[in-house]
């Protein structure tokens, strides 16, 4: 067994290592770091990455992983963990939704990111080219960003290589979240991969996207999910011995759609997170800056609300929440 090296940490066998990938300057911005640690096993296995603070307010996977970080005993893995503590550092000490505070992207959308792009696609690049491309199987783990009340659920994204779908699809159930949303929409070229986990899927290494917590809150419960989450990854990867047992039954949500404001201004929800709707029910409406209503967000298909936006600001084209439909039995 050899030492497991990323950036400037180098992790002896049976250690735990950790420091940051450094993300230099550039004209415009004074450049960042991702904070990162790697816990080498005693013995060959995969290597599993787990990404946390992609959005940077999403804070569930991020205490998560400063808990798993020393619960996990290098003693006695198989393999190696190599986790990214936060992914998005100007998001996170920005306090921002979706976007970074320096350039405006969504750094969930430009990857596998550029060496000379600007900071979010070289971020992305960092994570490319020092993590994913390290690693053999990829967790990123997300929750409800600062407006968003979310139910726990996973995406299972199913285009690519069959054999690396199907063990994406193993992932996803070993993780353990009652609600896997079957994903048949992303795209398959590598060069412009978009998301961080098909950024792995697209490089021929199985993937899953996570997502716990509500409106940035800090909820123990949700923590937990996480933990028992990787719990599972680590069992069912062979890297650790015991752990939950895989999901018998999940939910597969074969049909799903976010839907996006047609108008700027003040949202306001009609539902919440896991009811059940019609089709054609209301979801919210949107009004201008003096109350007026604009428009009304009808469910397209009859559903289950996995997210809603619960804050008022809303722009045209942002997302207000998203219905999934189970698979028919
Ligand atoms: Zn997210």
């Amino acid at each position: 067994m050899n030492s497991f090296t990323a950036g400037s940490v180098s992790a002896a066998p049976g250690t735990l290592a950790s420091g940051a990938l450094m993300v230099p300057a550039r004209t415009g911005d004074s450049g960042t770091t991702i904070p990162f640690s790697v816990i080498h096993g005693t013995a060959p296995g995969p290597v599993l990455a787990l990404v946390a603070g992609t959005h940077g307010s999403e804070y569930v996977p991020i205490i998560a992983l400063q808990r798993l970080r020393t619960a996990i005993n290098p003693a006695t893995l198989r393999g190696t963990v190599i986790m990214v503590h936060v992914a998005n550092m100007p998001s996170f000490l920005g306090r921002t939704v979706y976007y970074s505070p320096v350039d405006g992207q969504n750094l969930n959308r430009v990857f596998p990111g550029k060496v000379d792009g600007t900071l979010s696609e070289r971020i992305a690049y960092a994570i490319t080219t020092e993590v994913i491309n390290r690693a053999t199987h990829v967790a990123d783990l997300h929750g409800g960003d600062g407006n968003e009340s979310l139910r726990p659920y996973s995406y299972w994204i199913t285009t690519g290589d069959p054999k690396v779908a199907e063990q994406s699809r193993a992932m996803a159930i070993a993780f353990g979240l009652d609600h896997i949303v079957v994903d048949h929409g992303r795209p398959t070229d590598p060069a412009k991969s978009s998301f961080l986990s098909n950024t792995a899927i697209t490089r021929g290494k199985p993937g899953i996207t996570t997502e716990n917590g509500d409106r940035s809150k800090v909820d123990e419960d949700q923590i937990a999910l996480v933990e028992r989450g990787v719990a599972g990854l680590l069992m069912h990867l062979g890297m650790r011995d015991d752990g939950p047992i895989p999901l018998a039954n999940p939910v597969w949500i074969e049909r799903d759609e976010v839907l996006r404001a047609g108008s700027t201004g003040l949202f306001y929800p009609a539902v919440v997170k896991g009811q059940m709707v019609d089709s054609g029910a209301t979801l919210g409406r949107i009004t201008d800056f003096h109350g007026k209503t604009l428009e009304e967000i009808r469910a397209p298909f009859a559903g289950e609300i996995l997210y809603i936006v619960e804050t008022p600001p809303i722009s045209k084209g942002e997302p207000v929440g998203m219905v999934g439909a189970r698979r028919a039995e």
